[in-house]
């Protein structure tokens, strides 16, 4: 069947039935890329890597440019931001695969923490761009609203999940013999590459990144998560608008896991996040939101991807013994570099949406609007009727 190439699910292969996507999508998903990709050169030469995708790297922040970025806001803040990385925490595992240091900022005085984490997929780059948006707009305002979010909660922005993948222009990471500097290979010769969106599982956890930032989680235990990702292009078959942000998450809400998962509270929180942001966003000026899917009628519920094992409280390496769990979403920006569909044009207005939904979502949780919202709103969000969900434990399962 034809591989669908909406975000979340390219590195598996559906085994269920024929599903028309709703768009026509280029052929070239992430694992046509891969295959393209020429041997690595190793961290020094990471930023000159040739980008395998047809995206003008001019669009794309780097690596570099989020700690350029975060370091002048820590000078600029007056105390306001703590910039910090994992090795300064002290978790046990502290650098990306290829040795990048792992950044954090932390904004807010609160009890409450909430976890913001971009670009777990390194071509889907805008995650980066729009938390620094959202951050410097934090420290800098004074309105009401923003001295509530930050008095009520600490918030740990994650602009850059996966420093390689975002150096290379890849959606996974690559396994890295530190001796050799070079990635390990596997069977067939090829780098072993890795998911980071499925590596929080039980036999997972390949990626250096992964134990990271996993370890990190436990010992900050947020009370909600978003997790911003891009998906393919996308036009709502009803009206033919283009959809530029999609809402979910990767356990599908009404589906096989959530309900099931203290009495199905991150089920209606999630209905609730979603719908609250959709209301604040949706036709704010180029702004279409609709219901994350994975193709006409598909949903994912994945239990490898990190706001997944969040929600389901995976206890890995002992490491979570009170089985601490917290409700998440996705936000889906439109457009890939894979597909080189984000150009310098589209740039500005597809940051500017995440940024406000961000600060929908913030504003909202802090207000309590979100938690106060009928979760039947979630049936009012665009949406096809959800016909199958698709898996990584049971492959694809009909609604
Ligand atoms: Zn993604």
């Amino acid at each position: 069947m034809r591989e669908m190439d909406h975000t979340c699910i390219i590195s598996q292969t559906p085994s269920g039935p024929q599903i028309s996507r709703r768009t026509a999508l280029t052929a070239l998903g992430a694992l046509g890329a891969l295959a393209a990709t020429p041997a690595l050169a190793g961290p020094a030469a990471a930023t000159t890597y040739p980008n395998p995708n047809n995206t003008p790297t001019s669009a794309i922040r780097t690596y570099g440019d989020m700690i350029k970025g975060l370091e002048q806001l820590q000078r600029t803040s007056r105390g306001a931001v703590t910039v910090t990385t994992l090795r300064e925490v002290g978790t046990a595992e502290y650098l990306s695969e290829q040795g990048r240091e792992l950044y954090v900022a932390q904004v807010g005085t609160g009890t409450r923490h909430l976890w913001i984490q971009g670009r777990i997929h390194g071509d889907e780059p805008y995650g980066l761009d729009s938390l620094m948006t959202v951050l410097r707009s934090l420290v800098s305002s004074g309105s009401p609203t923003y001295r509530q979010i930050r008095e009520q909660f600490t918030i740990h922005f994650i602009p850059v999940y996966n420093p390689d993948g975002s150096e290379m222009n890849t959606r996974t990471t690559t396994l890295w013999d530190e001796t050799t500097n070079q990635p390990r290979l596997g069977a067939n010769g090829r780098p072993l590459t890795v998911d980071l969106n499925r590596d929080w599982a039980v036999n997972g956890f390949r990626a250096r990144e992964s134990r990271a930032w996993y370890e990190y989680w436990t010992m900050v235990k947020p009370e909600y998560a978003l997790d911003i990702h891009h998906q393919g292009m996308k036009v709502d078959r009803t009206t033919g608008e283009a959809i530029t942000l999609s809402l979910g998450v990767s356990l599908a809400p009404g589906g096989p896991t959530l309900p099931g998962i203290r009495g199905g509270e991150y089920d209606v929180l999630t209905r609730q996040m979603a719908g609250h942001v959709w209301q604040q966003v949706d036709h704010r000026g180029h702004i279409t939101t609709d219901r994350y899917d994975v193709g006409e009628g598909v949903v994912i519920d994945i239990h490898g991807g990190v706001v997944s094992a969040m929600m389901m409280g995976l206890n890995w390496n002992g490491l979570n013994p009170t089985g601490h769990s917290n409700a998440a979403i996705f936000f889906e920006t439109s457009g890939n570099t894979r597909d080189g569909s984000l150009g310098q044009k589209a740039r500005g207005k597809l940051i500017q949406q995440n940024v406000l939904g961000v600060e929908a979502w913030l504003s909202g949780l802090a207000t309590g609007a979100v938690q106060r919202l009928d979760p039947e709103i979630w049936e009012q969000i665009p949406h096809d009727p959800v016909q199958y969900y698709f898996t990584d434990w049971g492959g694809t399962i009909p609604a």
